[in-house]
């Protein structure tokens, strides 16, 4: 069997002095009164104003009052049904309006599914997820959708599902089909998502948000800087995650990978603005870790072209989660190998925690 990661440490042995053991974070983060949704756009900007140093010490505070310090979750991503997605979104290639030459495949079928994620389960994933380039699901997929569920669910992996908008039936469907989590971004601010999306709007996303909880899903829900966004609109970003009813149990940070054919990505090509600063990526991993101490913060896309030290702080600052293998949908990723370089480099071993968020809410 391919173990790229190697054998994970035993849970909860302690690696650093200061570190308390897990079984001890647990029974804090269960005695706490609960979290902060109530953060201000003051108190953010606050946060992001921070000294650099100070601002990672107390996310590494925060990180370590609930996670296991050295862990990180392993998931991988598959698309299942590529390009011709009807929606704008300006970042992506799968977008109908894309002139990105990506061709519309139709869904996968259930054993071509099953097989992947066997392959995923054996490279050291908990968890697989499952995206599709739709608006939203038609009904008639449903049966299909839920099959690849349930037969995930029983290799004993995790699943997650992105398939755009929910009506309420089809969320209580994928429930009791065995769906953990299901992701849905609201990739930026309230004030500057109408520069990116035309063709949902942000309060539909935040239904949606609304009906994965209501049918007693866990929530993944992030979204993506270095769009052309201000610094003010990742504080109302982070502001509107993190003042949801209740945090999302999974929040992925995404650094924008500029496709050519996408608006967005020729946009910024041409201004020649096409990543984010580093420090400014890893200041917004520390804040979204200090706002929401519990979720998982997960480095999405964009970490292919981040250098290991950029990664070492993000995982620093509170990113304890990733994507594996060498696509994520359809852009780069950084690879199993590479990462299990880092790993080995960092001292990094793949989660074998619970996630604190969804054992307190249990
Ligand atoms: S991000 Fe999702 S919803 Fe938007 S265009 Fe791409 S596949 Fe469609």
């Amino acid at each position: 069997m391919n173990e790229p990661f190697g054998h994970p440490r035993p849970h909860g042995e302690p690696v650093i002095v200061d570190c308390p053991p897990a079984e001890k974070m647990e029974s804090d983060f269960r005695g706490n009164d609960g979290l902060r949704t109530d953060w201000t756009r003051e108190e953010i900007t606050v946060l992001f104003d921070l000294p650099f140093l100070d601002l990672l010490f107390q996310a590494q505070q925060a990180h370590r009052r609930s996670h296991a310090p050295n862990e990180v979750q392993l998931s991988t991503l598959l698309s299942i049904k590529t390009g011709g997605c009807p929606e704008d979104c300006g970042y992506c290639s799968q977008s109908a309006f894309a002139k990105s030459g990506l061709k519309a495949e139709k869904l996968m079928d259930v054993d071509a599914v099953l097989v992947a994620a066997a392959e995923a389960k054996a490279s050291g994933s908990g968890r697989f997820c499952m995206g599709a380039a739709w608006r939203e699901p038609k009904d008639r997929d449903m049966d299909k959708i839920c099959a690849m569920v349930s037969g995930v669910k029983a290799m004993g992996l995790e699943t997650c599902m992105t398939l755009g908008m929910l009506s309420e039936p089809q969320a209580e469907r994928l429930a009791e089909a065995g769906l953990d989590y299901y992701n849905h971004n609201l990739d930026s601010s309230p004030e500057y998502y109408a520069e990116v999306i035309t063709t949902r709007t942000y309060q539909e996303r935040l239904d949606t948000l609304e009906r994965v909880r209501s049918a007693g899903m866990s929530v993944c829900c992030g979204g993506i800087v270095g769009m052309g966004e201000t610094r003010q609109d990742r504080i109302g970003f982070l502001h509107t995650l993190a003042t949801l009813p209740a945090h999302p149990e999974s929040v992925p940070i995404n650094a924008l990978v500029p496709i050519r054919g996408t608006a967005l990505g020729d946009r910024l090509i041409e201004e020649q603005n096409t990543r984010i600063d580093d420090i400014e990526f890893v200041r917004t991993v520390a804040v979204a870790r200090i706002t929401m101490p519990r979720s998982m913060v997960r480095l999405s896309a964009g970490r292919e072209s981040m250098s290991e030290t950029t990664q070492a702080l993000c995982f620093l600052a509170g990113a304890n989660s990733i994507f594996t293998g060498d696509k994520l949908l359809t852009a780069g990723n950084a690879g199993a190998g590479a990462d299990a370089a880092l790993f080995e480099k960092l001292g990094l071993v793949p989660m074998t925690s619970e996630e604190p968020a969804r054992v307190a809410a249990q």
